[in-house]
């Protein structure tokens, strides 16, 4: 079959929640897709910040089909060794004391906002407490994740969303102390906003909140799904501060394109929150996605990916700062973090992403004046190049038109 006749099947059975690309994608290897007429194409996007280490990566692979012959699933009855080992890990990467995995990164925010609540229910016996989340932020679909999330377009249609949440501005700290109340029990962000347009955390701002909490005993929660797991060049951004949250959330590039994630919280929060009971998932942590995030966590310390990421972002950077200046007539500004890059346009930026993707170049918005750079972390300088090669035929020909 052809690719257009897969395209129309596909849009007679999927749920059209979705304005796809026109492209069905058949195979990766390294940093490249192929589509299923075998077009090839360089991925800056990693399936949504997910695909760290590249397609096919030898060792990975081989990890989960080991795990396959072995077992792939079991209860959270039960204990299983993947899964103790990838806890032990994901401490040691994150310097957290308690680790519980979810399936995805909405439940993994689901999870925080249940431990916060629980926290505080504990202190007081009171159910009213309130979580001050940002505008612009984005922490998944579900209503829980929906209701923190700060974009009233993806709320609306869904109201009632669960009660007690504020927004603040992101970076804007007088905007945060001026929701604080008696019953706040915790403020949650993004270290750096994904979704919401590349939005880095300023130092101190971050700081501020952080005082803030630990003066008010409120919890600190970082959602670092998209930001997190060497993406930033530190294993998670909030690393770069030199502060702490009392809990945080990973998912996304956790398992490398096996589906799960985790909410993680200091031991403090974890003798003082959820208890035998209180939550659970069938599928959460099992062996097979466990034995995922093992072998992500070994080969990002044997292939060195955050050298790598320290090394090609400041390259990275420096090509997309040439790049806005020469077109500054297209583009705003450059932002971003590490391998979590975004250029600003000042128009959208829909037909410069179909334009890459037919010269072969896979990149994603976000927002729609901004294109998003989510290159696999194992990128080198050639792929940088090669990418702004293509990005500027675009540009240079939208300047045409
Ligand atoms: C993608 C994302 C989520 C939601 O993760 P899913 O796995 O899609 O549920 C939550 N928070 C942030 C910051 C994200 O980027």
């Amino acid at each position: 079959m052809k690719m257009q006749d897969y395209i129309n099947e596909a849009e007679e059975a999927l749920l059209h929640t979705y304005n796809r690309y026109q492209v069905v994608f058949d195979k990766g290897e390294g940093v490249y897709l192929y589509d299923i007429e075998g077009k090839k194409y360089l991925d800056f996007v990693s399936g949504i910040a997910v695909f760290a280490l590249g397609y096919q990566n030898k060792e990975y692979n081989y990890a989960l089909k080991a795990q396959i012959d072995k077992l792939i699933h079991t209860s959270n009855y039960y204990y299983n060794v993947p899964a103790i080992e990838a806890a032990k890990k994901l401490k040691q990467i994150s310097g957290m004391d308690r680790v519980f995995f979810t399936n995805s990164g909405a439940e993994a925010v689901e999870g925080a906002i249940k431990t916060a609540r629980k926290y505080a229910y504990l202190k007081d016996g009171t159910t009213d407490h309130e979580i001050i989340a940002m505008n612009i932020s984005f922490h998944g679909r579900t209503m829980g994740a929906l209701s923190v999330t700060g974009n009233p377009h993806y709320r609306e249609a869904f109201e009632p969303m669960i009660g007690n949440i504020r927004f603040a501005d992101f970076n804007d700290f007088d905007s945060v102390l001026s929701n604080v109340n008696k019953k706040t029990c915790a403020i949650l962000l993004e270290t750096v906003q994904g979704e919401g347009g590349i939005h880095p955390v300023e130092e101190e701002f971050l700081k501020k909140v952080k005082a803030l909490c630990e003066e008010r005993d409120i919890l600190l929660i970082l959602d670092e799904i998209q930001c997190g797991m060497g993406r930033s060049g530190y294993m998670y951004a909030w690393q770069k501060f030199g502060i702490k949250p009392d809990i945080m959330t990973t998912a996304k590039a956790l398992g490398c394109g096996v589906p799960v994630g985790a909410f993680m919280m200091t031991e403090r929060i974890g003798q003082n929150s959820l208890k035998a009971g209180d939550h659970g998932t069938t599928y959460g942590g099992n062996p097979l996605a466990c034995a995922a995030i093992c072998k992500v966590i070994d080969l990002f310390e044997k292939e060195k990916v955050l050298d790598n990421v320290k090394e090609i972002s400041v390259y990275l950077e420096k090509r997309l700062n040439e790049l806005a200046g020469k077109y500054a007539a297209l583009i705003e500004t450059r932002r971003g973090m590490g391998l979590m890059q975004g250029l600003v346009f000042n128009e959208p930026v829909a037909d410069i992403i179909n334009m890459a993707m037919e010269k072969g170049l896979i990149l994603i918005n976000a927002g729609s004046n901004i294109i998003r750079f989510l290159p696999p972390l194992i990128i080198r300088k050639q792929h940088v190049d090669e990418m702004i090669g293509i990005l500027e035929e675009c540009l240079s020909a939208r300047l045409e038109k």
